[in-house]
C-alpha cells in the first residue's frame, strides 16, 4: 500500500521505555496504528477512553514520537539493570504498512537496544524488513514475530483493512529465518467459526519453520460465548500443541 497523505507531526514523550502489566519492558513509539483492526483493537479502545485519539480515522493517521531516541539514550544510561529484552510493540505495530517513518524509527530504536546488548521481540501484522538479518547492524538474538489468525484476504479486508496481506507476512518471516533469525508467530485473536470458518492446520502449514508460536482466542466480541466455544478453543489449542510437537516448535497457549 502506498501512503495517500504526509503523515501528521510527530508527537513528543516524557518517557518511552516501560514495564508493562504483562511483566515485559515494551516500547511503543507511535500513537495510533494504520492498520485499523476491528476485532476491536484494544490499543484503540484505552487511546480513545484516555482521550489521546478521537476516532477511528485519527487513530489510523499515526503520529511517531519525534524525541523517541533522545529519550531512549536517557533511560538506557540510567543506573540500575538493563531489561532483559524489550518488546516492540503493545499499542502500535513497528512496521506499519505504507509507514516508512515508523519503520525507519523501529530499526534505529531495535538498533540503539543491541548496541547495549539488549534483545527485542518484534510483533507485527506488516512486513518485517530484511534488514533486521544484518547481524553486524542488528547483533543480538532479536525475536521476529508476525500476528497471524487467517490466511484469507476476505478476512483481513473485514478485520485487519490496513495489515499487510498475510502470505506477504509470511514470505518476510521465511525471509529472516532463512538468514539464521529466531522466529514466531502469534496466532491471536483466533476466530471462532462463528466469525469466520477457516481450518487452522492450513494456517500452521505455512509457519512450520518457526521457533515459536503463541495461540489465543478471541475475547472481545459479543459474538464470542465463552461456554459455547470453550470446547473449539480446547480441540483448536490440541492441535496446536500437536503441531509443535511434531516439528519441534515451542508452544505458548494463551
Ligand atoms: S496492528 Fe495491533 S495496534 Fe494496529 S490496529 Fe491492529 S491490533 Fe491495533
Amino acid at each position: 500500500m502506498q501512503r495517500s497523505q504526509k503523515p501528521p507531526d510527530p508527537i513528543e514523550r516524557k518517557s518511552l521505555l516501560y514495564k508493562s502489566g504483562l511483566g515485559f519492558h515494551c516500547i511503543n513509539h507511535v500513537l495510533g496504528c494504520s492498520h485499523g483492526c476491528r476485532y476491536p483493537c484494544y490499543a484503540l479502545l484505552m487511546a480513545k477512553r484516555h482521550g489521546r485519539v478521537r476516532d477511528y480515522a485519527e487513530w489510523r493517521r499515526p503520529s511517531i514520537v519525534g524525541n523517541a531516541l533522545v529519550l531512549l539514550d536517557r533511560e538506557l544510561g540510567k543506573k540500575g539493570a538493563a531489561p532483559p529484552r524489550v518488546h516492540l510493540c503493545l499499542t502500535t505495530d513497528p512496521f506499519m504498512v505504507g509507514h516508512p517513518e515508523v519503520g525507519d524509527l523501529s530499526l534505529a530504536i531495535i538498533e540503539r537496544l543491541n548496541q547495549s546488548g539488549i534483545p527485542a521481540s518484534l510483533l507485527t501484522k506488516g512486513r518485517l524488513p530484511a534488514e533486521l538479518a544484518d547481524s553486524r547492524r542488528f547483533p543480538c538474538d532479536n525475536t521476529h514475530g508476525i500476528s497471524l489468525v487467517s490466511l484469507d484476504e476476505a478476512f483481513r479486508r473485514e478485520w485487519e483493512p490496513g495489515a499487510a496481506p498475510a502470505a506477504e507476512r509470511i514470505a518476510a518471516l521465511r525471509q529472516l529465518h532463512e538468514a539464521g533469525r529466531r522466529t514466531q508467530v502469534h496466532i491471536e485473536p483466533y476466530p471462532t467459526p462463528s466469525i469466520f470458518e477457516q481450518d487452522l492446520s492450513r494456517i500452521l502449514a505455512e509457519v512450520d519453520f518457526v521457533d515459536h508460536v503463541f495461540f489465543g482466542g478471541w475475547n472481545y466480541s459479543s459474538r464470542v460465548s465463552q461456554d459455547r466455544d470453550e470446547a473449539f478453543y480446547r480441540r483448536q489449542s490440541n492441535t496446536v500443541r500437536r503441531f509443535c510437537a511434531q516439528h519441534g516448535i515451542d508452544c505458548e497457549l494463551g
